[in-house]
């Protein structure tokens, strides 16, 4: 096939991988003039689809922003926290005010005390050099706190632009997909801007003033969740509506295993509850800490499942606390988290190398 690209947005037109950039259906290439796949959407239906791009792109297309005065919002996933964190966004955004949307909130038990997390994002963007203007919690998929997003974005963009960006899988295409439905409605105008020195376009959607919102490629960040399990096993590790809370007491010396994903082992002292918050199809086995090895070794992708298609045996990382407040939680970023009761607690979380373990105060 000679190389052809899209007329919309200049990339070059594949045939092969869906998922990737520049897909277009073979049927496609018949027409004139051939665009791919997320301009045709774009086009034809007023809707904005993920696109990935690599780390290097997306760093240069973040310094771009630095350049213009803006405001940025930046989305993560409040379940993945650390695995949809971007590195150095503050640096590379320069001196423009960024908002932080915790999204995904739907996920999280009714009973969530939204200040205690709201703090705990604060406290760990703050850790992770990100001074944001103001932190908020939604869902866009179930348009919770959409409105409170948008109040706050016009009050801090103060008639500027607004740039949306974040890891790919955070929410972004949901909500600006919102977004564009109120704004400019099924059949509006959706403009698109290349921006120099990267292979994509932005998609700009209008707003009142002039000014313009634009969505940026979601950047693939290999250490959320969503790359360590096969997609079929993603579904069961990913909640998909509110989670319901698993609790155990549990002697001194027993381990929990989260599937095949993750481990708790609880030390001691004296008896005590744990509590799992994870996705409710997800499998919690109990086991006495002296068998949790052989346990692992013996009914990894059987008993512990997902993941189950893995031929190689995975390295779990090793992570000891004792738990100085009075309710903490162990959270195991893109998986859930695990409530430990009382002050003291002795314990040591496994997880893939890769995944985000942090420690918070409990927000139940
Ligand atoms: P993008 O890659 O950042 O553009 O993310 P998408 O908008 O494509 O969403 C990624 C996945 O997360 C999809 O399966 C969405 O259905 C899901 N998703 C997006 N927003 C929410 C939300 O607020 N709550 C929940 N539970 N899932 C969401």
């Amino acid at each position: 096939m000679p190389d052809i690209y899209c007329e919309g947005c200049g990339v070059k037109i594949q045939t092969e991988d869906e998922t990737a950039l520049g897909y277009a259906p073979p049927g496609a290439l018949r027409n004139e003039p051939v665009v791919c796949r997320r301009c045709f959407r774009l086009k034809n239906y007023n809707e904005v689809q993920s696109v990935p791009i690599t780390g290097d792109d997306f760093l240069k297309m973040l310094s771009r922003i630095a350049e213009v005065d803006a405001l940025v919002v930046y989305l993560v996933d409040i379940f993945d926290f650390s695995g949809s964190w971007v590195p150095g966004l503050q640096r590379f955004v320069g001196e423009n005010p960024v908002l932080l949307v915790g999204n995904k909130k739907d996920l999280l038990p009714k009973s969530t005390n939204a200040n205690k997390l709201k703090s705990w994002i604060w406290r760990s963007a703050k850790e992770l050099g990100l001074k944001p203007v103001d932190v908020l919690l939604m869902s866009a998929e179930k348009n919770h706190g959409i409105d409170e997003v948008k109040r706050s974005m016009e009050f801090y963009r103060d008639g500027r632009d607004v740039y949306i960006v974040g890891s790919t899988n955070v929410g972004k295409s949901t909500f600006i997909n919102h977004l564009i439905q109120e704004t400019v409605g099924g059949s509006g105008v959706i403009t698109t801007s290349r921006f120099p020195g990267t292979t994509l376009d932005f998609i700009g959607v209008p707003l009142d003033d002039g000014c313009t919102l634009y969505d940026t490629p979601g950047v693939v960040n290999l250490r959320q969740m969503v790359h360590f399990v096969d997609v079929e096993d993603y579904r069961q590790v990913m909640p998909n509506r509110e989670i319901k809370p698993k609790v155990f007491q549990l002697n001194e010396n027993q381990t929990l295993f989260l599937a095949g994903m993750a481990r708790v082992d609880y030390l001691g002292p004296g008896r005590r509850s744990l509590i799992v918050y994870a996705s409710n199809a997800l499998v919690i086995h109990r086991t006495k800490l002296e068998n949790a090895d052989d346990l692992f070794k013996r009914q990894y992708g059987h008993l512990l499942a997902p993941p189950g298609r893995r031929d190689q045996l995975p390295v779990l990382k090793r992570f000891d606390y004792r738990t100085g407040e009075l309710n903490t939680d162990i959270v195991f970023s893109g998986l859930g988290w695990v409530t430990v009761k009382g002050r003291g607690a002795r314990l040591s979380a496994f997880v893939p190398e890769g995944i985000g373990v942090t420690v918070r105060s409990s927000i139940i």
